[in-house]
């Protein structure tokens, strides 16, 4: 399979360059050359397949011959190595729980995948050096990458997080794990530690000590393995006779446009909507044909904190960049905080289901679908567990909450980060 930059303006790369260098070297976004649908045959009859075969029949064309079939079964084999259960929550509505991996969050699906891969294609390379993935991380993202190449050999994750500006659980989750990983915490803002990633990725000088990589979402391997999840939640709908949408709340968007790739592959869904927070570009682009990106705000639901949605510019691709066409697919809507608490208290208090508030506004956004539709049985995704987002749930609710094992077996081990101030702090530890 090849890739084509969405900037147009670079040669087309192999699954494994796309996956290596991230971004390609005019700054697009990589796209697969072709998306081939699968059996209708396949598609009625997932009942029959495990998730993991499930999910090597997606991803097999988009890898092609690079990984062999047994290392890439593999692969998928240990990317999926949790449940994606559904959770009926009213009639025509039901939970898609994301969380149940190991860092409790819908990103260790893209992470672990990645991981493998890049681990896979050093390893095949027998390169001396150890790759190094460089990420900044404002909480939610640093802990499903670390966690995803906890072990992987041939690579070396080092995470920069801002001091005092993480979770509890989201700190532990990225300065506890040991091993290959290590944390640098930066007496600064994510702002910071972005800017030091950047630089680091253009500074010559460290060339000779280290191969560094991104694990940055708009790469290919953490995308493309979102769709898997769209086709377990179809396996598991009882009533295949209604018409099935996705609520997915979004910040970048890549997960959202997974979805609309496992559409492309042949999965009957009627149709996508998107819940925002009042970082609203793109609902704002469906109602006035302008898109606009703005300075973000900060809300509840930060990890859809996005103001500029990284991964757009690969939906407006799906629709061939034809506004009206994207408006028949994709309806979008967008809640402020008081909005997505009400949600977490309405749920609670009416049907006994604990939501964080990313999840929240799936949920808003599909009932104010649901107003309109006939039917139609919709599903939003959450995205994280509630343990993760302790400090923004309904009053009262966070006391109710049992620590999930996962949290259990980090949260008590002792911090390990390195402190740094600058950025000759990253660039003396990169060669140390
Ligand atoms: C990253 C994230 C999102 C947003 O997903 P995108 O793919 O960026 O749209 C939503 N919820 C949670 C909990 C996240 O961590």
């Amino acid at each position: 399979m090849k890739y084509f930059s969405l900037n147009g303006n670079a040669p087309e790369v192999s699954f494994r360059d796309a996956v290596v260098n991230g971004i390609a070297p005019d700054r697009g976004l990589y796209f697969p050359e072709s998306i081939t649908p699968l059996s209708k045959e396949f598609i009625d009859n997932l009942d029959n397949y495990s998730n993991s075969e499930i999910g090597y029949e997606i991803i097999k064309q988009f890898v092609g011959d690079e990984i062999p079939e047994q290392d890439l079964k593999q692969i998928v084999e240990e990317t999926l190595c949790f449940d994606f259960p559904i959770v009926p929550i009213e009639e025509n509505i039901g939970s898609l729980e994301l969380f149940h991996g190991p860092t409790m969050a819908f990103k260790d699906v893209g992470g672990r995948f990645m991981a493998r891969c890049l681990g896979y294609f050093n390893k095949k390379e027998k390169n001396d050096k150890d790759i190094t993935v460089l990420v900044a991380t404002s909480g939610d993202t640093g802990g499903a990458v670390a966690s995803g190449f906890l072990g992987v050999q041939g690579v070396n994750v080092v995470i920069l997080y801002p001091s005092g500006k993480v979770s509890n659980v989201q700190e532990k989750q990225l300065t506890a794990l040991g091993q290959n990983i290590t944390a640098l915490e930066v007496d600064g803002a994510f702002d910071d530690c972005q800017d030091m990633v950047k630089t680091a990725f253009l500074d010559e000088s460290l060339k000779e000590h280290r191969t560094l990589t991104s694990a940055n979402s708009i790469n290919v391997a953490r995308w493309l393995p979102q769709a898997f999840y769209f086709f377990f939640a179809y396996k598991q709908l009882k009533d295949k006779s209604k018409d099935i949408v996705f609520s997915v709340p979004s910040g970048n968007f890549g997960n959202i446009c997974a979805g609309m790739i496992a559409q492309k592959l042949g999965l009957p869904i009627k149709e996508f909507i998107t819940g925002t927070n009042v970082n609203r570009v793109v609902p704002a682009y469906l109602e006035t044909g302008i898109y606009e990106p703005k300075k973000t705000i900060p809300t509840i639901s930060n990890a859809m904190d996005v103001g500029a949605p990284s991964n757009f510019i690969r939906i407006e691709k799906l629709h061939d960049f034809d506004v009206e066409k994207l408006r028949k697919n994709l309806k979008g809507y967008s809640y402020t905080d008081d909005e997505a608490t009400a949600a977490m208290g309405h749920l609670y208090k009416k049907f006994n289901y604990v939501a964080e508030p990313h999840g929240a506004i799936g949920y808003l956004a599909l009932k104010n679908y649901l107003k309109t539709a006939t039917n139609t049985q919709g599903l939003f995704l959450e995205t994280a567990h509630p343990v993760k987002f302790m400090d923004v749930l309904y009053p009262g609710v966070a006391e109710t909450i049992e620590l999930p094992e996962q949290i259990k077996a980090v949260i008590d081990k002792p911090k390990v980060s390195i402190k740094i101030s600058d950025y000759k702090g990253l660039t003396d530890f990169l060669k140390s």
